[in-house]
C-alpha cells in the first residue's frame, strides 16, 4: 500500500474530515501539510492556513519547511481565533500544532463538522517522548493519521523521537540541526544513558 493516498476523491471532495500528519522533528510534516495543501489549490478549493504565533523561526507569515517548499499562512495567538477566518473556506491547514492549546480539539470537531478539511502537523512527542501538546488527542478523533519519520542519525533506522543535544529543560525549544537530532529508540535510550 502507498503511504500518502494518491485518492483524488478524497483531496478533493468537499466534506468534513480531519487529517493528523505527526512525527518527529526532521520526519518531513510541514514538506507533506503543503503538499496536500497545494494539490488543494491546484483543484481550486480555498485553502487557510495557521500556525502558531509562538514560531517565528523563519518568517512571520509564511509556513515554511526546510526545503524552502512555501506557502503563506496566519500566525495566531490561540486555538479559538481559527474559527474566527474559516468562513468561506474548503480546507484549513493547521502547521506547528503542537504549540497550540487543547482547544484545538475543539475547533478541528468544529470545522469538519461544518464540511471543512482540516490538515493538521505537529510533533508527536517532545525530546524527552512524552506526547505533545493536543497532538494525542487530535490523533484519536482524526479520520486519517499519518505518522512521518525521521532517519536516526546514528544507525540509519526509522527515528523515534528528536533527542535534545543541548542541556535546556523548556519544553520549547525551536530550533534546528544544532540543538536537536532524531534517534530511532535504541540510539535514545543509549544516549540517554551515556547522559548525553
Ligand atoms: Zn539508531
Amino acid at each position: 500500500m502507498n503511504l500518502f493516498t494518491e485518492d483524488m476523491k478524497e483531496e478533493t471532495a468537499s466534506r468534513g474530515r480531519i487529517e493528523v500528519i505527526c512525527g518527529s522533528m526532521f520526519s518531513g510534516k510541514t514538506e507533506e501539510l503543503i503538499r496536500r495543501l497545494k494539490r488543494a489549490k491546484f483543484a481550486h478549493q480555498r485553502v487557510e492556513i495557521f500556525k502558531p504565533a509562538i514560531d517565528t523561526r523563519y518568517s512571520e507569515q509564511d509556513v515554511v519547511s526546510h526545503d524552502n517548499n512555501t506557502i503563506h499562512s496566519t500566525p495566531i495567538e490561540s486555538s479559538g481565533s481559527i474559527l474566527l477566518f474559516t468562513s468561506e473556506i474548503d480546507v484549513v491547514g493547521i502547521d506547528e500544532a503542537q504549540f497550540f492549546d487543547d482547544g484545538l480539539v475543539h475547533v478541528c470537531n468544529e470545522l469538519a463538522n461544518q464540511g471543512i478539511r482540516v490538515i493538521v502537523a505537529g510533533l508527536d512527542m517532545d525530546y524527552k517522548g512524552i506526547p505533545f501538546g493536543p497532538i494525542p488527542a487530535l490523533c484519536a478523533i482524526a479520520d486519517e493519521v499519518t505518522k512521518v519519520h525521521a532517519i536516526c542519525v546514528k544507525c540509519g533506522n526509522l527515528a523515534y523521537l528528536s533527542h535534545r543535544t543541548v542541556k535546556n529543560d523548556k519544553r520549547v525549544l525551536l530550533g534546528e540541526q544544532e540543538e536537536y537530532e532524531p534517534l530511532c529508540r535504541r540510539c535514545y535510550q543509549k544516549a540517554v544513558k551515556e547522559g548525553k
